[in-house]
């Protein structure tokens, strides 16, 4: 926030490159290093937020009728950004335990596909990839000729001492210009309002992506690119201090849906939610929440949102502090008791 402050005060309110600004750019690609990438500014563009990196990144490597591997559960705004480039969603259902399996996905390519999307930890699930996973998916795209768009915006959102595992580590996907990571300062610096975020890419697909960018909004106000440098080289402490929170909220939340019969819930490795699934009461994940939000005034998401097969699932955050968490569980908890009551007759 100071540095922002002072960045205005210095009248950095105008234009600025639209690649970012190179401090910045220098900043991140030292960020990288730390999660064994090796990457030069040029490879980096600063975007306005993730979601309009994945957008960028979308437009740049698929085409009108081209298809687009989602494995789920996804974040309900990839297939939106699919659609608006003109691509095909292909669900590839990763099953209970969500691991990523060869045979799975080599059956859901075909030749109109040209990429997947990869999300580690998982929005909703909270599912981080091993290194074996990761190098699964990397040799399944290079086999297929596919992109990698790997979206990584929690990967510092880690708990248990888990390590994460950036697509953009794997040489041989970085070498063959195959991989697109899409990062951002919402969730690690809780900077969602900032809209600051940037993606890591081939640099002849960093100048394509720029060229769209330049056309929609020239650049990402520098003021706003000042702060995430501050945040980047600062002090990491708060950091660490929020993560410790987060799990800490993630295993109050656990505890209190073991205490709620017929719920199953895996712990997540890491990201802010849960996604229990809630199919012993056999009301769709739709009408609960609507339920749950005009009866109760808590609100959660219904799991079709995030693919085909999850219609009794419910994405629950922990961001919340711990009282508003656990009143919201123990309300969900009611709710449940008398809708299980209810089935019993
Ligand atoms: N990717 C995932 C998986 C998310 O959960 C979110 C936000 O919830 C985003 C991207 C969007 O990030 P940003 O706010 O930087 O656009």
């Amino acid at each position: 926030m100071a540095e922002a402050k002072r960045a205005l005060d210095e009248g950095l309110t105008h234009y600025g490159p639209t690649e970012g600004l190179p401090g910045l750019r220098e900043a991140i690609c030292e960020h990288l290093s730390l999660f064994g990438i090796k990457a030069g500014p040029e490879e980096v563009l600063v975007t306005p937020g993730a979601s309009f990196a994945l957008f960028l990144a979308l437009k740049a490597t698929v085409g009108p009728g081209d298809e687009v591997l989602l494995p789920a559960p996804t974040w309900f705004v990839y297939p939106s950004l699919v659609k608006l480039v003109g691509g095909r969603c292909v669900f590839v259902d990763l099953g209970p335990g969500y691991e990523p399996k060869r045979d799975v996905l080599e059956g859901a390519i075909g030749p109109r596909t040209k990429a997947i999307v990869v999300n580690t930890p998982n929005n909703p699930c909270g599912r981080v990839l091993s290194p074996r996973e990761v190098r699964l998916l990397a040799d399944l795209a290079l086999e297929h000729d596919l992109y990698v768009i790997s979206d990584e915006v929690y990967k510092m959102i880690i708990y248990d001492g888990m390590k994460h595992t950036s697509l953009a580590s794997v040489g041989e996907l970085r070498e063959e210009g195959r991989v697109i990571m899409v990062d951002a300062f919402s969730k690690a610096y809780a900077m969602t309002g900032w809209r600051l975020g940037y993606l890591l890419a081939p640099e002849a697909l960093v100048s394509q992506m720029a060229e769209v960018q330049r056309a929609l909004l020239v650049c990402v106000p520098p003021f706003v690119q000042r702060a995430g440098v501050a945040a980047l080289r600062g002090p990491q402490d708060q950091v660490r201090e929020m993560v410790v929170e987060y799990q800490a909220r993630r295993d109050l939340a656990l505890k209190a849906l073991s205490e709620v019969p017929g719920i199953k819930v895996r712990k997540p490795e890491g990201g802010l939610y849960l996604f229990p699934d809630l199919s012993a009461y056999g009301v769709g994940a739709s009408t609960l929440v609507s339920m749950l939000e005009r009866e109760h005034k808590v609100r959660m998401m219904p799991g079709d949102l995030f693919g085909p097969g999850y219609g009794y699932f419910v994405r629950i955050s922990f961001c919340r502090p711990r009282h508003e968490l656990l009143e919201g569980l123990r309300r969900l908890k009611a709710l449940l008791a008398r809708l299980g009551h209810a089935r019993l007759g």
